[in-house]
């Protein structure tokens, strides 16, 4: 059987799941990013990849209680650094 492959967010790295795409101006599905990041067409904020990762971290409580692997701030910014770049919004 094949592995079906996990899909992030381009934005925030999120993993993107059916009902959590962004939408297109035209209310098409946009398949790069998630609902929170994009919206009707456009990014619903302005921000820098840097402000990204500390938006994300907020979240950290939340990632932690349903991961085997319990993360400190520290752990997950530095994680982030690492693939927020290979992401397709931050490779500009
Ligand atoms: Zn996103």
């Amino acid at each position: 059987m094949e592995k079906q492959e996990q899909v992030f967010c381009q934005s925030c790295g999120m993993p993107l799941t059916d009902d959590h795409y962004g939408k297109n101006a035209d209310g098409s599905v946009n398949s790069d990013y998630c609902q929170y990041c994009f919206a009707d067409g456009a990014f619903t904020s302005d921000v820098t990849m840097d402000q990204m990762i500390e938006e994300c971290l907020q979240y950290l409580d939340d990632f932690n209680k349903d991961s085997e692997q319990k993360m400190t701030p520290d752990q997950a910014r530095e994680q982030m650094k690492q693939f927020f770049p290979t992401l397709k919004r931050w490779q500009a």
